[in-house]
């Protein structure tokens, strides 16, 4: 366990690591590191900033954090009620702090998180506020420097908070088209949705010593597999040694990296090139104007928890099932050429109503023997870089490309920990929101998280009427939120993870109808309606140029911020 800073008004305080009692202004003096042991405590925003940034150089962006509850959750208490604790508790609005500054004279934009708001869990507001810090980085032609300290997404903002994954991502890829540096600096903790996107998608990976930092926290991994961890997992030393980080940096070092970092950037800095994508421009219509209807949306819903079952139902038509009825002439390419061949991923070359395409899935099974064979649809980190190859591959092929996301969520396992999940995800999420030629995602049964988010950064985002997609399974929502795990039904119905609710928050553009009860009823027809779907969503974007593709599809995922949230909700 880590150490809180102190707090003002007391004297002494207790080193958590060596349970030293340390007068807090030696310890403050000392960065707060326990000057006895070398204990890192946590930092909050204001401090760390304090720490790294030129004395009154630092200048907060205007605050644009709107008060959104965008999926009106509710657990034990609502969500306003909780986000009213955190101002309260910490004087901040939100769980990040952005601005620009300059370190050691060098200019940059900076984004630093705070723990102690709701775990700095990335909600819609969150991700709004990097985003601009990110944009004006781009306008002010400087690097941006992220230091992130998060539990992971925010759940009470459902799906919304998972949009924020690639939001905040395509921020970071216009940065990498101009040749703008990158930093991030790992702090304890980081997990989930934010290590998963821009803690290890940017150019530099700092760790700060004692920082832990994986996909999967260390309790979950431990409960799926049931085996112990090894000694020191997830910790600053196991990221260096597994090559996931560029540097573990001591405390009192953080600031003289950075600029040494910032100076060097500077000085091989090309004349400017101005990023291929402009920042502003009005926000795309929310769904393909002329073809498409809009989304049927079943007069009297089902049940949400019910959704949850139909969609796991082990006779729902897989990746391949598709590939058999809906597509023709399947060609499957293996691996990621780095040593694997994640059997949890499936992918290749099809043709869909004659066309050339990649076609990338995941891959669960109908019987038990099947579901273990294939982790239960659940990639490793050579799953998500075998669906990259793919990506690219189609690209430069000039093909557009079919995901079909069905996944309870990426592998929550020692290895995939070691091999990078996070960083694996997040490059996927970043890539794809590169990715010049057209990409259709459909969500055929389970869209879990971060995993199928690796998947499904598209041009049109589809959703099998019964499939589910959201940032967390009811399961972990209600061991998290509620006193008892019984409690997944209502964590269900709280997380908005339906296909209507999510046409309606626009996550989803447009919903593929299942014959009743399920498509595990009747998959040909299924397949069918899938096939039918995607080529109305497709054809379109084929003549649509690619840099004007890239850049509608990252406005599609720009709408997902607090501001846009705000003006959605006040539009209904
Ligand atoms: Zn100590």
């Amino acid at each position: 366990m880590t150490a809180t800073a102190p707090r003002e008004g007391e004297l002494w305080s207790r080193c958590a690591g060596c349970a030293s009692l340390l007068y807090r202004k030696r310890l403050r003096r000392n960065l707060d590191v326990c000057p006895e042991c070398g204990e890192h405590a946590r930092l909050a925003a204001p401090e760390r900033l304090r720490q790294l940034v030129d004395p009154e150089s630092f200048t907060p962006l205007p605050d644009r954090a709107a008060e959104v509850d965008p999926i009106e959750f509710v657990d034990v208490l609502s969500y306003p009620h909780r986000l009213s604790a955190a101002r309260a508790g910490t004087g901040l609005a939100e769980a990040v702090v952005c601005g620009t500054a300059t370190i050691g004279r060098h200019p940059c934009a900076l984004a630093v998180m705070d723990f102690r708001f709701l775990g700095g869990s990335l909600g819609a507001a969150v991700g709004e506020l990097i985003t601009l810090a990110a944009e004006r980085a781009l306008e002010d032609a400087v690097p941006l420097v992220l230091v992130t300290a998060s539990g992971g997404a925010r759940m009470q903002e459902g799906a919304l908070s998972l949009m924020q994954m690639a939001t905040v991502s395509q921020a970071i890829a216009a940065l990498r088209e101009a040749g703008l540096l990158t930093v991030s600096v790992l702090t304890d903790p980081t997990y989930g949705g934010v290590a998963a996107s821009f803690a290890t998608n940017t150019d530099l990976v700092l760790a700060e010593s004692g920082a832990r930092m994986g996909f999967a926290g260390p309790r979950v991994i431990r409960q799926v597999t049931g085996r112990e961890l090894p000694e020191g997992f997830q910790t600053a030393a196991f990221l260096l040694r597994h090559g996931q980080v560029d540097m573990v940096v001591p405390r009192h070092a953080l600031r003289g990296r950075l600029v040494a970092l910032l100076a060097a950037a500077r000085a091989g800095r090309r004349p400017a090139s101005r990023p291929a994508v402009p920042r502003q421009e009005p926000a795309p219509a929310a769904r393909p104007a002329a073809l498409v209807a809009p989304p049927v949306v079943d007069a009297a819903p089902a049940d949400a928890w019910e959704t949850v079952r139909l969609a796991r139902h082990p006779g729902r038509p897989t990746t391949l099932d598709y590939l058999d009825t809906a597509f023709e002439g399947f060609v499957e390419l293996h691996g990621d050429r780095l040593g694997g061949d994640c059997p949890a991923v499936v992918g290749g070359l099809a043709r869909l109503d004659g066309r050339h395409l990649m076609v990338i899935g995941h891959q669960k099974g109908h019987t038990t023997g099947e579901l273990v064979a294939r982790n239960f649809g659940m990639a490793s980190p050579a799953g998500h870089r075998k669906a990259l190859r793919l990506m690219r591959l189609a690209a430069r092929l000039g093909l557009p490309v079919v995901t079909l996301v069905d996944t309870p969520g990426a592998d929550p396992g020692v290895a995939a920990e070691e091999q990078g999940q996070a960083a694996a995800i997040a490059e996927n999420i970043l890539s794809l929101s590169m990715l010049p030629t057209p990409v259709v995602a459909v969500i055929t049964g389970e869209g879990g998280s971060g995993g199928a988010l690796a998947l499904a950064v598209a041009d049109r985002v589809l959703m099998l009427q019964h499939a589910v997609y959201s940032v967390i399974s009811p399961e972990g929502c209600a061991a998290i939120l509620w006193p008892d795990r019984g409690a997944a039904p209502q964590a269900a119905r709280a997380l908005r993870l339906t296909a209507p609710d999510l046409c309606r928050l626009g996550v989803v553009d447009d919903l593929v109808p299942e014959p009743v009860p399920a498509a595990h009823h009747d998959p040909e027809a299924t397949a069918r309606a899938l096939r039918e779907a995607v080529l109305a969503h497709l054809l379109p974007l084929l003549d649509v140029p690619p840099a004007t593709l890239v850049r509608r599809r990252r406005q599609r995922f720009r709408r997902f911020g607090a501001a846009r949230a705000g003006a959605r909700a006040g539009a209904r």
